[in-house]
């Protein structure tokens, strides 16, 4: 196995050209256990851990650029205000070890339907940065990256530069069940992001189908049911049974299987649970706000 260690992002892009088998490494806490078990023996790996640009985030106007090998422990440390929903993800990720040294990019590179960071962006919005040497750069919405079972769009000779997330304009909430409490892989996960300024919701869900997944139907069904009962105004509690049904929809919106870690059905009847949970959790935080700035006003 030839070890190569390009000292620029252009270097790097150009070994991905010249070696498009070659396996990139970042923090390593997915790659090593697989080259550990013998699951994977590449020709090549392109270590990325001299390019300090990976390492850099900015928060801008309305969104932030998190480099792709930003580790978990730097946005729960750095970017709590702006990415609640993914430094509470964050938070969930293995152990204090592990969040040192994994980020959002070898998230995103394994696309495991069980990564955590993944509910969390499909909620918030993001758009993944990808380049390559011949075609320069491109952004793939979130929707749009995960491709199939730890698949995802990325192009043989492109790697992963950044990830711009949208700055939360409202409460976020992540939940993950395991099957203990830490250093756990999710049994299944979801993300909700309460967007105000747009009136709209988004979800996310992890590890209860092939890939992460929004719940579409729901989010139309509660966006369409806050807009009618002026609850984005009026800042009422959230009537049960839109609640149920918003649930119902999250877990209509899964298509697990059975594993190690848990049944289908289980799967399904706790996404719908974490989806009522979250909502309420989320929605009564905005209620606070909403009163807090009526107050002030
Ligand atoms: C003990 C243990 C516990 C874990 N617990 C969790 C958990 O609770 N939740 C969770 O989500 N994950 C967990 N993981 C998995 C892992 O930590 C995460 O997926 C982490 O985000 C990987 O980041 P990394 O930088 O270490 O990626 P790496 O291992 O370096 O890379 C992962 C993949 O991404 C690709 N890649 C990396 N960077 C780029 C780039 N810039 N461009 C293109 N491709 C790239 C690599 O080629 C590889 O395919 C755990 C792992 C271990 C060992």
């Amino acid at each position: 196995m030839d070890f190569l260690r390009p000292a620029s992002w252009e270097e790097a892009l150009a070994a991905k050209a010249a070696h498009p088998t070659a396996v990139p490494i970042a923090g390593g806490t997915d790659v090593m256990v697989e080259i550990n078990f013998d699951h994977r023996r590449p020709e090549y790996l392109l270590d990325l851990n001299r390019i300090g640009d990976l390492y850099d985030w900015e928060a801008c106007e309305n969104s932030v650029r998190l480099g792709a090998s930003v580790s978990y422990s730097t946005i729960m440390e750095n970017l709590r205000a702006e990415l609640p929903g993914l430094a509470l993800a964050s938070h969930t990720v293995a152990s204090p070890q592990i969040r040192n040294r994994g980020g959002v990019g070898g998230n995103l590179g394994t696309a495991s339907p069980a990564g955590d960071a993944h509910p969390a962006l499909l909620a918030a919005g993001a758009e993944v940065e990808v380049e390559s040497a011949e075609r320069g750069t491109r952004l793939i919405p979130i929707d749009e990256f995960y491709t199939g079972v730890k698949r995802n769009a990325l192009a043989a000779d492109e790697l992963i530069r950044a990830v711009h997330i949208k700055k939360a304009d409202g409460p976020q909430q992540f939940s993950k069940v395991g099957t203990r409490n830490a250093m756990v892989i999710a049994v299944c996960a979801f993300g909700l992001a309460l967007h105000p300024e747009s009136r709209t919701v988004r979800t996310g869900i992890g590890s209860a189908a092939p890939t992460p997944v929004r719940a579409k139907a729901a989010e139309e069904f509660l966006d369409a049911a806050l807009e009618e009962g002026g609850f984005w105004d009026n800042g009422r509690i959230i009537t049960p049974s839109v609640a149920k049904q918003f649930a119902e929809l999250c877990s209509g919106a899964c298509n697990p299987i059975d594993d190690v870690r848990g049944t289908a059905s289980y799967r399904r009847h706790a996404v719908g649970v974490m989806a009522r949970r979250t909502l309420t959790w989320t929605w009564e935080s905005y209620r606070g706000t909403a009163a807090r700035t009526e107050g002030a006003a």
